[in-house]
């Protein structure tokens, strides 16, 4: 007789060959296992997440949104992954570990309590922040947002619109925000990638999809429904409240949405001129601006509905002048091809913003585009300070708040970037 001697056999642990299983893996055995090549398994030795189609070894044999087994050519084990039969990124790793279908529950339970215990601990003092955060909380596929008490789910992938699995990560929204209702957006583009069929956004939890939601004592109105997508970038909470930090006299908030920045700006600015060319979006921000003027004091705000780059071009040759100067613009980059025309449009708003800055003035400059990095930001303004002729100062480098962490050696879950600076 033998005793167990743990999960390991003797002949895994000397020559570390996967042909030895573990009693934990044979109990796993059922579950198909995809090879990746020498690219793949880098990748996810490296710390990613991902292996793309073109590095899954072919036979390829595993159902559209099940749990797969991944290992390397030669056969050691990677970990465990959800699988998309349709997306480039076929395999999303849940975890390095070979683990069997019965313990997916339990592990996917596990990564939802640990991303709501994160928030408990980066976000306590809002009403509304991002719950999870897909790669960033290990479950890939998965985002969770609160506004107030009305909670907006995605699913983005095959795995996560399987029934059982929905039904799971319900089940954890019921008992760890009890009587909040829950939204499912869909997004028709994503779920036509991953050949989903269509379904439409509809309220699957309590009464009502709208709401009333507070970001640093600013309020919003929410409907997880409503025809025009409403709502906030929560990642930009915490730069808000920066941007109000240093914000001051005269104010330009361009690619205003629903009034984001320019309603935080108000309450310290004289004025706000806010600018959008969605005429939808500043009708909402003009009905939050009504719900705040009610409580608070806050300066006038022109709501403008324009293109941002003929304004500012427009208003630099007439010579307009201001203290502060908020440029938060849609991702121009959304491909790696992108970049330079990217670049450009970005250095072509702020080279504008600092010329009709005042001495003394204060822009907030972001940008949303993961494919732009940090350096190539940097690098534009640098280049469009030169131009304009002005010397800067680097208040703060920020980027997306606390409640959107980004996960170290998956770099496409940093994407936005903050700069606060100060116009000499
Ligand atoms: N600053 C906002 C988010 C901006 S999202 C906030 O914190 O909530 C980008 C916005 O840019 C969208 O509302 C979109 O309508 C607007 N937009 C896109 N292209 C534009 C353009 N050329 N001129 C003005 N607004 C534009």
């Amino acid at each position: 007789m033998r005793e167990y001697d743990g999960e390991a056999t003797a002949g895994r642990v000397k020559a570390g060959r996967p042909e030895f299983f573990s009693a934990r893996e044979l109990l796993a055995a059922s579950i198909p296992v995809i090879t990746v090549n020498h690219r793949g398994a880098a990748r996810l030795r490296a710390g990613h997440l991902w292996v793309y189609r073109s590095d899954l070894v072919p036979p390829v044999d595993a159902l559209a949104g099940s749990l797969v087994h991944v290992r390397d050519e030669r056969k050691r084990v990677l970990g465990s992954a959800l699988y998309s039969s349709s997306s480039q990124i076929a395999i999303r790793l849940l975890t390095s570990d070979a683990i069997g279908a019965e313990q997916l529950p339990a592990l996917l339970r596990e990564h939802m309590v640990n991303a709501i215990e994160f928030r408990r601990q980066v976000a306590h003092d809002t009403d509304s922040y991002r719950v999870i955060f897909s790669e960033a909380d290990l479950l890939p596929g998965l985002m969770l947002d609160k506004y107030n008490d009305v909670l907006t789910l995605q699913a983005l992938t095959q795995a996560f619109d399987r029934d059982d699995l929905r039904q799971l990560v319900l089940d954890c929204i019921t008992k760890h925000f009890p009587g909040a209702s829950v939204v499912e957006r869909v997004d028709p583009h994503i779920r036509e990638l991953e050949q989903l069929p269509p379904r439409e956004s509809q309220l699957i939890r309590g009464e009502s999809a709208t709401t009333i939601f507070t970001l640093n004592g600013v309020q919003f109105h929410f409907d997880g429904l409503g025809g025009q997508k409403t709502g906030a970038f929560l990642d930009q909470r915490e730069n808000y409240a920066a941007a109000a930090r240093y914000a001051q006299g005269e104010a330009l908030d361009c690619f205003t949405y629903q009034g984001g920045f320019a309603l935080h700006l108000a309450r310290v600015c004289q004025s706000v001129t806010a600018v959008d060319s969605s005429r939808p979006a500043l009708e909402i921000a003009e009905q939050n601006e009504q719900l705040n003027r009610a409580a608070h004091k806050t300066g006038e705000i022109e709501w403008m509905e324009a293109n941002a780059f003929d304004l500012l071009k427009d208003y630099a040759t007439a010579g307009r002048r201001y203290d502060t100067v908020v440029l938060d613009p849609p991702a121009f980059a959304k491909t790696k091809r992108n970049v330079p025309t990217a670049l450009r449009g970005y250095k072509e708003l702020n080279l504008r913003a600092l010329k009709m800055l005042r001495p003394g003035g204060v822009l907030a400059t972001c940008s949303c585009s993961f494919h732009v990095s940090e350096s190539e930001f940097f690098e534009m303004f640098g280049s469009a300070a030169a131009d304009a002729g002005r010397r800067v100062r680097i208040l703060e480098k920020r980027g997306q708040a606390a409640d959107h962490p980004s996960l170290l050696n998956v770099p496409e879950t940093n994407y936005l970037k903050c700069v606060i600076l100060s116009v000499i």
